[in-house]
């Protein structure tokens, strides 16, 4: 069990310590990096010592972020060391690769916004009703009347775009709105963001075409599903989208979208309607949020489909 903190312990915490690491959850997106970023930038300018660590690879398209040419990998020999690790946007110690093993300090802190939250960290900052990390971000940022420049403004600001689709999907409350007024006021375009966030690579494009072909339905049409076995993965071309494809389709309550990404390990993505997702991903050692769940099965791409596609036959939401 974790030591539940209030925004100002949040604050107190990160300010008695000299040196941080925080580190992002592999299959990085912009939650997860733009929150991270936004809090370094600010706690760099108040004389920190401030690192940000990703186990993974950090997709090209993010490089808009203001501070991402900071951003580390972890080596596996390596061991850091500073007086807070704070984890962003995972609700298990499993979601962070090697930083869960490489990174070594006194105090941990998890600051997350997942239903599915396993408070594996010391301290938890967890609010299960933002929208993202980066609505948090904003919370602490106001509760402790800390001052945001323009560049944390962008970092927070895409942060909760992605994760409430450009302020689209359920988990948008009249909060993240007024969230998100805060951070224009702050200086940020929502058009260069969205700019930034909509522009694919030609290589993406290229992959969704080889996998469109897949698209298959279960479940008298509830369930749709598309499939990238490992021959055609390629880790440096993103393919986070892609789940939209099979949600967006009329009479569709679960979309999915499996990707080999190692012979024998497929990454599954879920989006819903009605269904609870996050619980079909726990039944896999996953997580995430009711509409919009992940999890690694350790199999094939076909035997990882029939092992999700059972659990949601007996899920389904009626
Ligand atoms: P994704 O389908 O990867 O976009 O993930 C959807 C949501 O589920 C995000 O909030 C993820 O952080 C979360 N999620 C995805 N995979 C996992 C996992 N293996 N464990 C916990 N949460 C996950
Ligand atoms: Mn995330
Ligand atoms: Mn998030």
């Amino acid at each position: 069990m974790s030591n539940k903190l209030d925004l100002k312990a949040t604050g107190a915490l990160l300010m008695e310590a000299d040196s941080i690491i925080m580190c992002c959850h592999v299959s990085p997106d912009c939650d997860t990096l733009g929150s991270a970023l936004g809090l370094m930038l600010y706690l760099q300018k108040q004389g920190k010592k401030v690192e940000v660590y990703v186990d993974d690879v950090v997709n090209s398209s993010f490089n808009f972020l203001p501070g991402i040419e900071q951003v580390k990998h972890p080596e596996p020999e390596q061991i850091y060391t500073a007086d807070l690790f704070v984890v962003i946007d995972s609700s298990s110690f499993d979601r962070i690769g090697i930083c869960n093993t490489v990174i070594k300090a006194p105090k941990l802190l998890n600051i997350d916004h997942h239903i599915s939250n396993t408070e594996f960290a010391e301290y938890l900052y967890l609010d299960a009703k933002a929208a993202a990390v980066g609505e948090i971000m904003v919370d602490l940022f106001v509760e402790c009347g800390w001052e945001m420049d323009k560049a944390i403004a962008e970092n927070f600001y895409t942060a909760i775009s992605t994760d409430c689709g450009s302020f689209r999907y359920s988990n948008t409350t009249p909060k993240t709105m007024r969230t998100g007024a805060i951070l224009l006021e702050k200086g940020v375009n929502p058009n260069e963001i969205s700019e930034n966030l909509g522009l694919n690579t030609k290589e993406t494009l290229e992959k969704l075409a080889k996998v469109l072909p897949s698209l298959s339905f279960a479940y008298e049409g509830k369930v749709a599903y598309m499939s990238l076995p490992n021959e055609i993965y390629d880790k440096n071309v993103s393919t986070e989208t892609f789940v939209s494809y099979p949600r967006y389709i009329e009479g569709v309550d679960v979309g999915i979208f499996f990707k080999e990404v190692e012979p024998g390990k497929t990454r599954v993505s879920m989006r819903s309607y009605k269904t609870d997702v996050a619980a079909i991903a726990v039944r896999f050692d996953g997580g995430g949020h009711i509409r919009a769940a992940g999890c690694t099965v350790m199999a094939g791409i076909e035997e990882a489909r029939e092992q999700v596609l059972a659990v949601i036959g007996e899920m389904l939401a009626d």
